[in-house]
């Protein structure tokens, strides 16, 4: 049996109708870049996620680049933000200027570990008149940048408690957590100051190709961004601000429109496989050595990814690899240990969780089209691996 980590090709069969009509209606139309498509998506976005504004973008990473540069976050400031993440979180506040200050993650959720946070904003660093600057290096701290790894949303009340007495953005790496909930219902995006997103093809919600999108409950964030996503241009051909070109394709527009009305749906098929492989490994008698997600109450999680935690990971990975079952390792290297940070100067273990998650975790497949009998194939396999010890 072949597993595959992630396979669209049934997601696009189920829909092929109304995809095919959607990219044939903006082929008739000719209109390419920011037109109805990308309105309407932006609106429809803003709902989905309970925000006042969505703005589309050209990816995930311009999101978060272009949400840093609406804060004026560069040379002299610093972001905080987890190390074991996909890169862009950390690339972009590089990319500015700025400096990304790393606190580890809590071993459990794979986020921010927010008592580490609250001691960094608390002990490392000091408010003059609700400007906080890190006492170490005088730099000043702009912003706090959660990422919401896997699809697992962070404390956002816990971490806005913290954050909101000092004058601090709060950025939400969104880009694997569309829909993603806090208790009470409240989806990620709409919770800090700007939610970002991504529609590369393996996230939830994926285009045919890459795309973006800002949220923001924010006015004057919410225009900036608007204005930096065609060069800071307001109007034609005035440029008050630099900016770059961050637009969304009418194209990507058009088929993530499609398949958002399918969202929910996804979400939920993934669920059911998540809740599948908790009870299987459980079943197995596998508890001790297959760590399975953390579930929060009243959370909900949207599975981008469904990661294991297991002793001999390599060795696991390889054993699933020649049964025919795709995994993938997120992330191998956390960012305080890639060689273009070295300039920063950490050392592993200064953010030892970070380094111990990269080490031991393994991405199964969990994407909604899944059939029973692959899911429990994977688990037998896990099963067999552990048993041959
Ligand atoms: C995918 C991803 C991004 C970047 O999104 P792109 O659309 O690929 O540019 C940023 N942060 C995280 C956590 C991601 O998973």
């Amino acid at each position: 049996m072949k597993v595959p980590l992630l396979d669209l090709k049934p997601q696009y069969l189920a829909l092929k109708t109304e995809l095919d009509e959607a990219l044939l209606r903006v082929a008739a139309s000719q209109m390419f870049i920011l037109g109805p498509e990308v309105a309407a998506l932006e609106q429809e976005m803003a709902a989905y996620c309970g925000a006042r504004h969505g703005i589309g973008v050209s990816s995930g990473t311009d999101a978060l680049l272009v949400a840093l540069m609406a804060m004026e976050v560069g040379q002299g400031d610093e972001v905080v933000t987890s190390p074991y993440t996909f890169f862009a979180t950390g690339g972009t506040i590089a990319r500015l200027g700025a400096t990304p200050v790393f606190v580890d993650i809590d071993p459990y959720s794979y986020n921010l570990d927010l008592a580490q946070l609250e001691s960094f904003l608390t002990g490392s660093c000091e408010s003059r008149d609700g400007v906080l600057f890190n006492r170490k290096t005088g730099r000043r701290i702009k912003a706090v940048m959660p990422v919401h790894l896997y699809g697992q949303a962070v404390d956002m009340d816990a971490l806005l408690g913290m954050v909101r007495r000092y004058c601090v953005y709060v950025v939400e790496d969104a880009a694997q957590a569309i829909g993603s909930e806090v208790d009470g219902g409240r989806r990620v995006g709409a919770l800090g100051d700007v939610g970002c997103f991504s529609f590369f093809p393996t996230k939830n919600l994926g285009g045919f190709g890459d795309g973006g999108l800002c949220t923001t409950n924010d006015d004057r964030l919410a225009a900036r961004i608007r204005q930096l996503r065609v060069h800071g241009m307001e109007p034609k051909y005035y440029h008050a601000l630099v900016g770059g070109n961050f637009r969304l394709d009418e194209i990507q527009a058009a088929v993530l429109r499609v398949k958002l009305r399918h969202l929910d749906a996804w979400h939920a098929a993934r669920q059911l496989n998540a809740d599948f492989y908790d009870q299987a490994f459980h079943e197995a008698g596998l508890d001790q050595v297959v760590i399975t997600p953390a579930r929060h109450t009243g959370y909900r999680h949207i599975y981008n990814q469904y990661v294991i935690r297991v002793p001999e990971r390599d060795a696991l990975r390889r054993h699933l690899g020649e049964q025919g079952i795709g995994t993938e390792v997120y992330y191998p290297v956390p960012l305080h240990m890639q060689e273009c940070f070295t300039y920063l100067g950490y050392r592993p273990e200064d953010c030892p969780e970070s380094a111990r998650a990269a080490a031991e975790t393994l991405a199964l497949p969990i994407f909604p089209e899944l059939e029973t009998a692959q899911r429990q194939y994977v688990v037998d396999m896990i099963r067999d691996f552990f048993r041959k010890g």
